[in-house]
């Protein structure tokens, strides 16, 4: 690498703990660990469990760019009271209620881009390093067992309710805590629950029991970020008790910080209400991937600013397939003159800055397109504002359209007005892969599933032909397709098919 990582870019973070935006410096030179709270697995991945995924991946992508080696760990909370009570509904167990909604949450993922995360650690496989924080809590006087159950002392922390800026009696004012006469105060919370009969146990020195969820995300994320992390993100509603209670437990056992920066991202709303199961206003990722392109997904999810509420309707998801559309057009239309496919345009994998400088770039598109380029990572530096990065995406889309028309190039091919095209096109590519959009090509749209179906079934045909050395009835379906103004394009990944 050319430049020193992560060194010549001042990015900025908004840090919920201090309530300001502070400049980026990592604890290790070069090196960032964010760890951000993944779900509890008892219900199939609704929209607004993307949200954080989309985001933090989204944040991954800059840093990485930027140069930083980023370690992205998310975790699976796969025992939990919500959990037990849906393997009884189910009349099936814990363990496979979580893998089954577990997969389901994986492929949400992968259809939405997210590809940055590199650990999912489950709660279930981190019982000794739970046990072991426990063990040192009690020890040091920041925990009490009682009744089969362990209990973090919130009175022993001086400076709990930092994260959220509010003090004790505020905080439980302010929450649904449980009262119960094992504890000392209302708003200590439980490390360790002691198991009812039936419920799924683990061996403990308090006796058959569980963790709580606050004391699986500080044993998980100490584990394998070690402290203090750099980036610890979750939802807006994760930050009280959730976070400010792993704040609490974490600093306690640590003697000494535990999180740089808290980042807190805006949840999904639909009209003025939250979307939640407790809403019952929830839209399932998997239903939702059949009526729309997981691209218009994450687009629409990047489109607000992070730690802004994101609204969620059909008709925004719509508009934004038609914006998409514009997109895929341009896409097609550079293929046509250029001869190169966007999606295959070479686009490098760190930023530097030399390169992407406006001035050094003569006056004209490419000058334009870099300038622009420029706001989009000016944007992204500014406390990851995806909103305003779109923004830029979506006025280099018009330059390069107005510069095709104004050089009538798809008549002409004139190749002074066809290399600055190809480099403004792959800035838009290298500035659409920051965000995670255009990452593959779309098979053309047709409006129905049957012909995407009938299309399938032919590049199979076609494939299992040549397989067969029966290449006169492979090279008579590439004929027919071509009469019908369909081109395929055979693929190291497999073979796609376009309509001209
Ligand atoms: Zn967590």
């Amino acid at each position: 690498m050319a430049f020193e990582a992560g060194s010549d870019l001042a990015i900025s973070v908004y840090n919920t703990l201090t309530r300001r935006k502070e400049p980026f410096v990592p604890v290790h030179p070069g090196r960032v660990g964010m760890y951000v709270c993944g779900p509890t697995v008892y219900k199939p991945s609704h929209v607004g469990h993307m949200v954080g995924p989309v985001i933090f991946d989204t944040v991954k992508r800059f840093l990485s760019w930027a140069g930083y080696q980023v370690k992205f760990v998310v975790n699976i909370t796969d025992i939990d009271d919500k959990l037990i009570v849906e393997a009884v509904k189910q009349n099936s167990t814990v363990p496979i209620v979580a893998e089954r909604v577990t997969a389901d949450y994986m492929d949400c993922l992968k259809a939405l881009g997210v590809r940055g995360i590199d650990l999912f650690p489950k709660a279930t496989d981190h019982i000794p390093e739970i046990l072991s924080m426990i063990e040192s809590l009690i020890a040091k006087g920041h925990a009490y067992p009682s009744a089969g159950d362990v209990y973090f002392d919130v009175a022993s922390d001086g400076d709990y309710g930092k994260l959220c800026n509010r003090d004790p009696e505020q905080m439980e004012a302010g929450a649904r805590i449980e009262i119960s006469d094992r504890k000392k105060n209302p708003g200590d919370f439980a490390l360790w629950k002691g198991a009812k009969p039936g419920e799924p146990s683990w061996p403990s020195p308090w006796g058959p029991g569980r963790p709580g969820w606050h004391i699986e995300c500080s044993a998980m994320s100490l584990k394998w970020l070690g402290a203090p992390i750099d980036i610890h993100g979750g939802g807006l509603d994760l930050q009280f008790p959730h976070h400010e209670n792993e704040l609490a437990q974490s600093e306690s056992y640590l003697g000494h910080a535990f999180t740089k920066y808290w980042m807190h991202n805006g949840l999904m709303k639909t009209g003025d209400k939250k979307m939640s199961k407790s809403e019952g206003n929830e839209v399932v990722v998997s239903l939702l991937l059949k009526r729309h392109k997981s691209e218009a997904i994450r687009y629409l999810l990047l489109s607000s600013h992070y730690r802004s509420p994101i609204e969620f309707s059909e008709a925004r998801l719509e508009e934004v397939g038609r914006t998409l559309e514009g997109f895929h057009r341009f896409f097609e239309l550079f293929a046509r003159i250029s001869g190169k496919s966007f999606f295959y345009l070479e686009t490098p994998k760190h930023r530097e800055a030399k390169r992407l400088d406006p001035a050094l770039a003569p006056e004209g598109l490419l000058r334009d397109i870099m300038t622009l380029s420029a706001r989009l990572f000016e944007s992204l530096a500014d406390d990851f504002n995806t909103g305003g990065a779109i923004g830029a995406l979506h006025e280099m889309l018009t330059r390069l359209n107005r510069f095709v028309a104004e050089t009538r190039l798809e008549e002409n091919r004139d190749q002074a007005s066809l290399d600055p095209l190809i480099a403004g096109a792959t800035l838009l590519r290298e500035c659409g892969l920051l965000l995670g959009l255009f990452e593959e090509e779309t098979v053309k749209e047709s409006g129905t599933g049957l012909t995407d179906g009938l299309m399938k079934l032919l590049i199979e045909l076609r494939a299992e032909s040549r397989k067969t050395k029966n290449f006169a009835m492979a090279d008579q379906i590439r004929k027919g397709l071509t009469d019908l103004n369909i081109t395929l394009e055979d693929r190291p990944g497999g073979t796609i098919w376009r309509q001209s």
